[in-house]
């Protein structure tokens, strides 16, 4: 691909997640024009954080009106862009009631939807996708005939499914959709990230994402009786943006990213908490025997088959490509946990 034009804006979508909060952050800081699509800007509480950087930066951040449910809709955004950093998709895992309308219509046509305004848009040069390992792996499990239960880039997730791990099969749907899309033209290219559970403090004082539920459910005494003996891989936030920025303006980039620091298991991100915090909070100290977590898990959400299929199951992931082709240097977890629980203690969410 060739070098992105700094002076055109760049699009980020779902401006004001989680994750892209911090990439338009970075974006401004290092001078770009940036556009951001929220789903309404009205929502003036939601958007705050967004509203203080425009003015921190004026004349650098616009923010359109998009819906991944509307078709069309983001194609004003879009126009003059040549690069799209597509971040917007529906990411909770718990209260699911109707995954097919809540997750994989919204995951899916939204990337059909950006993707075609993209093909409309003769001035994009590359799509950066911020798809999940979800999109690699559903459950530990499927890491089990693996070298090492150790998962790269050239897995994909097949054993999700509407009704077992939905999320993890909007993503695999989207990132599959995406490719597809990419794979029929020639114009643009398409270069994913794909975060494992991303942790850190965030830009804006919002309190309804997964991320800042977890943190939260590890100090408030939710876990006090003891964690399940699962483990997951983690990333900070910062990096995660950092990987998506890289990723947009690396001429070289390429393929697929698995974009994460270290897996710990529950109880490892508690004793690091625990070893930072000492009594502060109500951090869990161990681990629930498994016949005890199917005895509990349904009150927490966690079906049996997803007991089954991850705890106590161990599985790894290879960051080395991301490091190798984005250039990424990963910041410590314990860095990232603690700095969470601060900022989450500043707002006083915990
Ligand atoms: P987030 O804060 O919940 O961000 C999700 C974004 O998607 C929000 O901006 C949300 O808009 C937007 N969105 C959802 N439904 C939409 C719709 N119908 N139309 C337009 N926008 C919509 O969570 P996040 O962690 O930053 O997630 C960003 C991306 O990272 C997602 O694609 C997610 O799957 C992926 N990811 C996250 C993690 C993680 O651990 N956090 C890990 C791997 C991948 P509103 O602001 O209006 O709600």
């Amino acid at each position: 691909m060739p070098e992105i034009n700094r002076n055109k804006p760049i699009l980020v979508t779902g401006g004001a997640g989680y994750i892209a909060s911090w990439i338009i952050k970075f974006l401004l800081e290092d001078g770009f024009n940036v556009r951001a699509t929220v789903r309404n800007k009205s929502e003036e509480k939601k958007i705050a954080h967004l509203t203080q950087l425009s003015q921190k930066h004026p004349g650098k951040l616009e923010l359109y009106e998009a819906d991944l449910m509307k078709q069309g809709s983001f194609l004003n955004a879009i126009r003059d862009c040549e690069l799209i950093l597509h971040t917007a998709s529906p990411f909770f895992i718990d209260g699911i009631k109707n995954a097919q309308k809540e997750l994989i219509e919204p995951a899916v046509n939204g990337t059909k939807n950006v993707l075609e305004a993209v093909n409309e848009s003769p001035s994009v040069k590359r799509v950066v996708l911020t798809s999940s390992v979800a999109a690699v792996m559903g459950d530990n499990i499927d890491a089990k005939d693996s070298p090492g239960n150790r998962l790269n880039e050239e897995s994909w997730n097949v054993t999700s499914s509407l009704t077992h791990q939905p999320y993890a099969y909007s993503k695999t749907l989207a990132e599959r959709e995406a490719w597809r899309i990419h794979d029929a033209q020639s114009r643009w290219d398409l270069v994913t990230i794909n975060p494992s559970f991303v942790l850190g403090p965030s830009v804006s004082d919002r309190g309804d994402g997964t991320s800042v539920n977890f943190m939260r459910s590890m100090v408030n005494g939710k876990f006090a009786p003891g964690v399940p003996d699962m483990m997951m891989g983690i990333v900070d936030v910062r990096d995660v943006a950092k990987a998506h920025i890289a990723a947009g303006l690396t001429p070289t980039a390429k393929g697929r990213h698995l974009t994460t620091a270290k897996t710990l298991s529950f109880v490892e991100v508690a004793k690091i908490l625990k070893d930072h915090y000492g009594k502060k909070y109500k951090i869990p100290t161990s681990t629930i025997p498994k016949l005890v977590t199917y005895i509990i898990g349904p009150f927490f959400g966690l079906s049996w088959e997803h007991i089954s299929k991850n705890v106590g199951v161990p599985f790894d992931l290879d960051n080395s490509y991301s490091i190798k082709d984005l250039g990424i240097t990963y910041r410590p977890v314990s860095e990232t946990l603690v700095e969470h629980i601060e900022q989450l203690a500043a707002s006083k969410m915990v």
